[in-house]
């Protein structure tokens, strides 16, 4: 009998191709924390930052010897689980409707050893499509039918309002669908959280304003052990914690959002707090340093153990 080669073989050379998969587990206290990676998007540096010089921002660029023309964003989210129970999401990813280079987050998140339908809680930090996406695939399909879907109370007042929508301009009109695709068909089981209040237990919201009106960050705690998310204070560190007077286009508000990421991130270094960033170079989690009028993200060491 002739053998036959299954078609599904894969060389050694495709194998060399990809990493292993992306994520990262640690603990906080009690909490088991896995970060889970959803690839990364380009964008282009020209525009990125209002208030600076392009030449000023491929400084910068070149001093964390990342590209010159194109800034890797990377979507980093948090699984937190607690003595072996259900799941609780922080921010969900871009779903199936991110840049080709995203997409990554449900191959990452079973590779880790889950499943959807573990997920009891999904907690959502704003509105911005990188981190909403994830809820709801582009066919309409609910990928964590079972969870509790938690949303800071602010940014729900903000856009949800119609009057404020139709009022938007056109470029912005975009965003405000886009919450509507993904919360409309649950608007009624959506549980709206407030600032300064434990969201589940362990995990208190704090109002970190400027990013979006109810932009959140939060403080994981358990014992002795505390992770501020920072969620996204800054977009990439190299950029926004090196220079927290600089604005991201994606700032809806440039004043607020500078003030809050001096209080986060002045807060993180006095107290040698660990954090975690959404858009930080994998893991995404580290800690702040000051730097004279400055800051400096050093990541963690990476542990094989937990
Ligand atoms: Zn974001």
């Amino acid at each position: 009998m002739a053998q036959t080669t299954p078609s599904t073989a894969t060389s050694p050379q495709a194998d060399a191709a990809q990493q292993a998969p992306g994520f990262y587990r640690y603990k906080v206290g009690d909490f088991e924390v896995t970060a889970v990676n959803d690839g990364f998007a380009r964008r282009p540096l020209e525009g990125f930052v209002r208030n600076a010089e392009l030449a000023q921002v491929q400084q910068a660029m070149q001093e964390a010897f990342l590209p010159g023309d194109a800034l890797p964003i990377t979507f980093t989210t948090l699984v937190l689980r607690r003595n072996g129970g259900g799941l609780t999401l922080i921010d969900t990813g871009n779903g199936d409707m991110g840049a080709p280079t995203s997409g990554h987050w449900m191959k990452n998140f079973r590779a880790a050893g889950f499943d959807p339908s573990q997920v009891e809680t999904v907690v959502i930090s704003h509105f911005h499509g990188d981190h909403i996406n994830g809820l709801r695939l582009k066919d309409g399909t609910a990928v964590f039918p079972k969870a509790q879907v938690m949303v800071p109370a602010a940014e729900w007042a903000f856009w949800m309002d119609d009057a404020r929508m139709n009022q938007a301009p056109e470029a912005m009109k975009g965003a405000f669908q886009g919450v509507r695709r993904v919360f409309g068909p649950i608007a009624n089981d959506v549980k709206r959280y407030e600032a300064d209040k434990e969201v589940v237990p362990g995990l208190t919201a704090i109002a970190a304003p400027g990013h979006t009106p109810g932009h959140t960050a939060y403080m994981l705690s358990s014992g002795s052990g505390k992770l501020m998310v920072m969620s996204d204070i800054t977009n990439h560190p190299a950029l926004f914690v090196r220079n927290p007077d600089w604005a991201a286009v994606f700032d809806m508000d440039a004043d607020q959002a500078r003030a809050t990421r001096h209080k986060m991130l002045d807060m993180a270094a006095t107290e040698r707090a660990q954090v975690a960033f959404y858009h930080a170079p994998f893991p995404a989690t580290g800690h702040i340093a000051k730097d004279g009028n400055r800051y400096r993200f050093v990541p963690v060491q990476w542990s094989p153990a937990v």
